[in-house]
């Protein structure tokens, strides 16, 4: 089976080629991804006007790019898979119009693929993982536990009730002057920083469940840092660095101490795994290798290019779904809210 695979959801223009074969591990044909940092770069934040804008001018050739790559004509495809949500509507829709055009134009079938659910089968497609198994998702849009079952059997386990830890570590950045994303440049920083100096809560630790909540990290900073201002004029770059560190390691013990509850409530998980851009934290990465260790567990991370935005993981969802016999049609939706623990393909369409 060979899939091509469209994303456009965000601010990442992806297409992509994925095969499999009988006995085989599956293979990344090509994975063609346009970020569009620099057309949002003066506005502080994705812009969901002007990203719809691109992903329409860019989707094409970005499949074509990907098709040269792999050295594949339309005739060598068993289907089109494209990311019908959740994501910015004016995206979805860009992409899922590319994708009916294409099978409309080469009568390939065409499947509907959740990109939260693209993201939770990665690790199947990078290591052959198998079924079940614990996905921790953070992003900068996301942060939910799953477990994950079946290609379409996704249960939440709990997540966060307010920002993203991603976000958390965006406007961190942003309050301290450091660069965006804002991951890397806090990760950075921290690293010659004293996560001791300064108290930084471990909100809902002390509450049952899985739920996280990362606003109020944010809040802490802000008033620690306000508060070294007001007694010293300014902040130093070791200050910067503390403050830095202290919530970084506030974030990794949210994020490690939440995953050891949803790994006890979820016995049957084989591995635990992690996607998203916050996955490539070391800091944090290495609490959950540690706690899959001790849990006896193997921990799996795909490389940090299959962990954030791409299209190979939605070729790979879409052809998980396609060899259960999915297919969509004409009346395939974008949808922006498409939570992933409700049985969704059959609700493709029918949603408001
Ligand atoms: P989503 O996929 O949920 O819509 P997104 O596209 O913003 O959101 P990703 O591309 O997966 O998410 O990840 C980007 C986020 O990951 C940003 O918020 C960024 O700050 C964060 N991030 C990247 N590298 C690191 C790091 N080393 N440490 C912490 N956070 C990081
Ligand atoms: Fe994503």
């Amino acid at each position: 089976l060979t899939i091509l695979g469209l994303e456009s959801s965000c601010d990442d223009t992806a297409a992509a080629l994925v095969r499999l074969r009988a006995g085989e591990r599956p293979e990344i044909l090509a994975s063609v991804v346009e970020g569009q940092t620099a057309l949002h770069a003066a506005y502080g934040g994705v812009v969901p006007e002007i990203a719809a804008r691109a992903h329409a001018e860019r989707l094409d050739l970005c499949v074509e790019r990907a098709m040269a790559e792999a050295g594949l004509g339309f005739g060598d495809l068993d289907a089109v898979a494209v990311t019908a949500g959740p994501g910015l509507i004016g995206g979805v829709l860009s992409g899922v119009m590319v994708a009916k055009g294409i099978a409309a134009a080469t009568g390939l079938p065409l499947v509907g693929v959740n990109h939260l659910a693209g993201h939770a089968l990665t690790p199947r497609l990078t290591d052959g993982l198998d079924f079940p198994y614990l996905m921790l998702l953070a992003s900068g849009g996301h942060c939910q536990f799953l477990a994950v079952s079946g290609p379409e059997e996704f249960a939440r386990i709990g997540g966060t009730i307010d920002d993203a830890p991603g976000e958390a570590f965006d406007k961190t950045a942003k309050l301290l002057a450091l660069s965006q994303p804002g991951g890397p440049a806090v990760e950075r920083a921290a690293e010659t920083g004293d996560p001791a100096r300064f108290a930084f809560p471990r909100p809902l630790m002390d509450r049952p469940g899985c739920d996280m909540s990362f606003s109020g990290l944010k809040t802490a900073l802000l008033r620690a840092r306000d508060r070294i201002i007001a007694e010293k004029g300014g902040i130093t770059v070791q200050d910067r660095a503390d403050l830095c560190a202290g919530f970084q390691a506030a974030v990794r013990d949210v994020l490690a101490g939440k995953a050891a509850r949803a790994l006890a409530a979820c016995p049957e998980a084989t591995a635990l795994a992690v996607a998203g851009g916050v996955a490539a934290n070391r800091a944090i990465r290495a609490a959950l290798e540690d706690l899959a260790d001790r849990a006896g567990l193997p921990f799996v991370a795909p490389p940090l290019s299959l962990c954030t935005d791409n299209a190979a993981m939605i070729a790979w969802a879409g052809l998980e779904r396609f060899r259960l016999g999915a297919r969509d049609d004409m009346a395939l939706a974008a949808r922006p809210r498409w939570p992933l623990d409700r049985r969704s393909p059959a609700l493709i369409g029918a949603g408001k």
